[in-house]
């Protein structure tokens, strides 16, 4: 079996818990290793690469792997899961574009089954994501926020410079796919201008993009959520320049489901 292994932390079966497909079954591969270190992350385990990888070979039964993970093993998972009855293949992190060899591998290995490819990203690798735009069925890309978010080699007291710009390239690639979510997790600290420059730039690249303003949860150092009245406010500020504006928080913390 040709390609690159993928160094991954867990691969499971679940529930979407976030995002336009919220509910539907998904096979989640989460690929280990990220550049960013968002206040809000959930999984921090993800930040690096790791010795192994925890599989679900079976429903409920689990397996530690040595990483890179071999493609065979990851294929005898999605047969033992049953992949043809997930609606989505979720490939996530991590940032799964920082191994755009590997997340080719894993489409090769895995379209085709049923499922769709769907692609959770950081949104800042544009060139990584131009490699595998045309295989994939949804592409769902963060706008980080410098308010809340910064790279992993810039100091943890101070402002991130903006991600904007790479956003903005990144998206214009996006546009390729089938269908594109842009995703926004408020907090309470985040600012209305950054949050405008960034709709203002999804309005005028992608007007036909989804748009997702998901109220953080609070973990970690975010202590509380934006109050439901931030939340209208700018669900209505979004949606008079862009088509498909929703406010869904994330929902498997409130199922206690990974
Ligand atoms: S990009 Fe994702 S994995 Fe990386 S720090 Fe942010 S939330 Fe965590």
């Amino acid at each position: 079996m040709a390609g690159a292994a993928p160094h991954l932390v867990e691969v499971f079966s679940s529930i979407q818990g976030e995002g336009p497909e919220v509910g539907t079954r998904t096979l989640f591969v989460r690929f280990g290793e990220c550049d960013l270190r968002c206040c809000w992350c959930d999984s921090p385990g993800t930040w690096l690469r790791t010795a192994t990888a925890r599989l679900e070979m079976e429903p409920g039964v689990h397996e530690e792997v040595a990483n890179p993970v071999a493609l065979a093993t990851l294929e005898r998972a999605a047969k033992g899961i049953d992949l043809a009855s997930h609606r989505w293949v979720s490939l996530t992190g991590g940032e799964p574009l920082l191994q755009v060899e590997a997340v080719e591998a894993v489409i090769d290995l895995l379209a085709g089954a049923g499922p769709g490819i769907f692609l959770e990203t950081h949104g800042l690798q544009a060139d990584a994501l131009s490699r595998v735009v045309d295989r994939i069925d949804l592409v769902s890309m963060d706008w980080k926020l410098a308010s809340d978010v910064r790279r992993a080699d810039e100091p943890k007291n101070g402002r991130a410079a903006p991600f904007h710009a790479a956003h903005r390239r990144f998206l214009a690639v996006a546009a390729g796919a089938r269908r594109v979510v842009v995703k926004l997790v408020i907090t309470p600290a985040s600012e209305d201008a950054e949050i405008d420059e960034a709709l203002a730039a999804v309005a005028e690249i992608h007007p036909g993009a989804c748009v997702v303003l998901q109220p953080v949860t609070p973990t970690g150092p975010v202590q509380t959520a934006p109050s439901a009245h931030r939340m209208q406010t700018l669900e209505r500020r979004a949606s008079r320049q862009l088509g498909d504006v929703r406010v869904i928080p994330q929902t498997h913390p409130l199922m206690g489901i990974p």
